[in-house]
């Protein structure tokens, strides 16, 4: 188990929020540990041969590092490259929809006090729309919405609701209608999983109104260490690329004209925090061969499975009580939340 992270410099890596040359290493990967991750060569070797020979391609070499800029503090894989439709086919059986979250209530509390009921918006990777049906029709019209979601069953239920979906990359949409168009854009979860992060402002400041408004959330980087440097999940790449902070968002926002507006970080309760951290401690062990976490992973009859899940999950916790003292000191919400403002 990683207790600390390497903290290596690297000369090789240039920081893709900051251009910072200086960063140093947290640590590293190659392809087939990286596969491990998303689909175990226990559990479905296949698939996990071509996933790891996938990510190989991806990265055009078979290692990647983690590494965190000493300028801006923005961790990420070098190289800083996203996955792709293949890469997610591969890694995920089916995707993940969530409902309504924090994050969601806090931007909604913030377009309550809009001046207008009538602002456009634009929200980029809307997964099955939990998000856009709280906001229209009672915020905004149906009509004034508009999302990009990959996923057909979530593009599917965003339109049978009635708004507008499209399964376009949004640095790639480029019809006219759309040039200085919205007030508001929202990416939830989504900026992370994102490289061409000049191409996304350079969008953004095309399709948004003089003085628009984006709200983002991001995984709280407290809790990615915390995983990680105690024996919970990897953020592994190249499903997340960044590890984001408050400052990072501060620095791209100077570099394209938008000002960090408000910043908050989710908290937890203590009872919550624990039971995810013991599922990311037993979801970790599932990768590792020749454990019984893995060996739980392997059952097919899914009654059984998830009764072994609950066992396994038990004895992992029972395991690593000792983690428990640190998990109450710390304030491990799951993301982070910002309103970032258009200055012109
Ligand atoms: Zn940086």
């Amino acid at each position: 188990m990683m207790k600390n992270y390497q903290l290596t410099p690297t000369k090789v890596a240039i920081c893709p929020i900051c251009n910072s040359k200086s960063a140093k290493i947290l640590w590293s990967v190659d392809s087939s540990q990286a596969a491990q991750h998303y689909v175990t060569k226990e559990a479905d070797t296949q698939r996990f041969l071509n996933l790891a020979a996938h990510i190989k391609e991806l990265w055009k070499q078979n290692t990647c590092d983690i590494v965190q800029c000493d300028d801006c503090g923005f961790c990420y894989s070098n190289p800083y490259i996203a996955g792709d439709d293949k890469f997610y086919t591969l890694a995920y059986e089916r995707s993940h929809y969530p409902t309504w979250k924090w994050e969601h209530q806090l931007t909604y509390e913030a377009l309550l006090h809009e001046d207008s009921k009538n602002f456009k918006l634009l929200e980029i990777g809307a997964g099955d729309g939990a998000f856009v049906k709280g906001i229209a029709p009672n915020l905004t019209s149906l009509e004034n919405v508009v999302c990009t979601e990959f996923s057909d069953y979530g593009k599917e239920q965003i339109q049978n609701y009635g708004i507008k979906c499209l399964s376009e990359d949004i640095r790639e949409v480029k019809a006219e209608v759309f040039k200085e168009y919205f007030d508001v854009v929202c990416m939830y979860q989504v900026i992370e999983h994102m490289d061409r992060l000049d191409t996304l402002f350079e969008s953004l400041n095309w399709l948004t109104k003089p003085h628009a408004k984006l709200f983002v959330s991001v995984p709280n980087p407290k809790h990615v260490e915390f995983s990680e440097l105690n024996g919970g999940l990897m953020d592994m790449p190249p499903n997340h690329i960044g590890r984001w902070n408050k400052e990072c968002f501060e620095r791209i926002g100077k570099h394209w004209d938008w000002q960090v507006d408000r910043f908050e970080i989710e908290k937890t309760d203590f009872i919550s925090g624990a039971i995810l951290f013991y599922k990311y401690i037993f979801w970790r062990k599932c990768q590792e061969s020749g454990t019984l976490a893995n060996k739980i992973s392997q059952i097919k009859n899914p009654h059984l499975s998830k009764l072994m899940r609950l066992v396994g999950i038990g004895f992992y916790t029972l395991k690593n009580l000792s983690t428990m003292k640190a998990l109450s000191s710390e304030e491990l919400g799951l993301s982070q939340w910002v309103l970032m403002k258009k200055i012109n």
